[in-house]
């Protein structure tokens, strides 16, 4: 059991409650970590990201890299991207960069664009720590202090103000971080009701660093995982997609699972998972998490997400395969029946990457149809990049099917030459 005692840390329940702060010293005061303590070098920040507080600085605003970067680079990691706290109101941002959007109605932040690369940067707000009900917008801006005490754990609650090259830690974040522990800023019930989505953020960094959970926040978890059904699918789906991509994703399911999660979410996932053959799904995501580490292309969301489906998928065909056979265009109406049925009735998985899956399931079923047959010599290949992903899938199947390594390399084979004679006609038409 992942989260038998062992990773339960000693209870540390922090409130921050901010009235209670302010009474009596005026203001809530930080704890500054030089560079000598936090060993952070400005060197690993993003360059674009630097420019960004620094113009905000030099127009008279207060600004910081804060959240997911500052925890990533004090734990020795590389930070995905980076975004900026400010005092500055997102109407006084705009201007001050060539390109940037302001976006989001629930949250409303600016993105402020590099080329490809968005830097977010998001005005101080306050939060509402010790107010129960579900948090709809989150617009009411506030100051710094304000601002890391609506932040979900205290290893997110840190700034960093790359001038100075300072840590600045209103919430014992540095600490915690020191200490391996993940601990709710506020009360994790409280904090749970507000935003059910913290719940899997909770999980989510556990299964990436392996911190111990603070003994309150698994209490929490246990009382409140319900509520999960009251947040935003997308929001939900987009953490766990996230997850998926990052090289821990067999940790993370495996705790969805133990804390119960899985059978409020996905309930057709967990009951397979129970089975025999529920191994071959978190088999798929072993495979997939090691490609990842490795440094090498995401997989596409299609595929990951597949990696729940084929599983179950292939034991329904068998079922009914038994009482007549199958053909393709059959096994496309169930693939697309156990999509749906798989992710409802929670997740609404957009339709796009529902229908690549369709067609990406379907296609693990020429490569080793149900009746067993040989490679044809020169198979039909679709011209689509719908197929690359179906052969992508393939290559899970082949790591964790030896003996399909083979076929794999057939069909990609054929996939590359398909590839070269479309690359060769699109260019001669246009030259004619
Ligand atoms: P990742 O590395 O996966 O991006 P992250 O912590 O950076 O992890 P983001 O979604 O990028 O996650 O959020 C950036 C920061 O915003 C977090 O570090 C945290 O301070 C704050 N945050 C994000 N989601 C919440 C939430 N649901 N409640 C409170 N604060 C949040
Ligand atoms: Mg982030």
């Amino acid at each position: 059991m992942i989260l038998k005692n062992k990773i339960l840390a000693k209870s540390k329940y922090k409130f921050f409650n901010l009235r209670e702060y302010t009474g009596k010293r005026g203001k809530l005061q930080p704890k500054i970590y030089t560079a000598s303590e936090h060993k952070i070098s400005k060197s690993q920040i993003d360059p674009d990201a630097l420019t960004v507080v620094e113009t905000l600085i030099r127009a008279g605003h207060k600004a910081y890299l804060v959240g997911g970067c500052v925890r990533d680079l004090l734990l020795g990691q590389t930070p995905k991207d980076f975004d900026v706290s400010t005092s500055a109101l997102p109407e006084e941002i705009k201007p001050l960069f060539r390109r940037c959007f302001l976006i989001g109605r629930r949250f409303r932040l600016a993105h402020v664009q590099f080329g490809r690369k968005i830097i977010e940067v998001s005005t101080f707000r306050k939060g509402d720590n010790e107010n129960e009900s579900l948090i709809l917008r989150d617009n009411d801006w506030g100051d710094e202090a304000e601002d890391v005490i609506r932040r979900d754990f205290t290893i997110n609650g840190l700034f960093y103000h790359p001038h100075e090259e300072t840590v600045i830690d209103y919430v014992n974040g540095f600490e915690d971080a020191k200490k391996r522990t993940l601990c709710c800023i506020g009360s994790p019930f409280v904090r749970f009701k507000q935003d059910p989505v913290r719940m899997i953020r909770l999980l989510k960094f556990r299964a990436r660093f392996g911190f111990a959970i603070d003994n309150e926040a698994i209490k929490a978890l246990v009382e409140c995982r319900k509520e999960i059904l009251k947040s935003s699918p997308p929001r939900v789906l987009e953490e766990f997609l996230r997850m998926l991509e990052l090289g821990t994703s067999e940790r993370f399911v495996k705790l969805l699972a133990e804390c119960g999660f899985l059978t409020i979410l996905v309930p057709g996932v967990s009951s397979f998972l129970e089975k025999p053959a529920g191994k071959e799904i978190y088999n798929f995501l072993k495979h997939v998490d090691a490609i990842h580490r490795r440094g090498e292309p995401t997989f596409a969301r299609s595929v990951l997400l597949s990696c729940f489906v084929f599983p179950i998928l292939r034991t329904h065909l068998q079922a009914l395969h038994r009482q007549k056979t199958m053909h393709l265009g059959e096994i496309q109406e169930e693939a697309r029946f156990i999509v749906d049925e798989t992710f409802g009735p929670f997740f609404q998985i957009p339709k796009k990457i529902a229908a690549v899956m369709v067609s990406l399931l379907t296609s693990q079923f020429r490569f080793t149809p149900l009746i067993e047959k040989k490679t044809p010599r020169n198979p039909k290949i679709p011209a689509s990049d719908e197929f690359a992903l179906a052969l992508d899938f393939l290559r899970l199947r082949a790591l964790e099917e030896p003996e399909l390594a083979k076929l794999y390399e057939e069909w990609n084979y054929f996939w590359r030459k398909k590839e070269k004679q479309r690359k060769v006609s699109s260019e001669r038409v246009r030259t004619q």
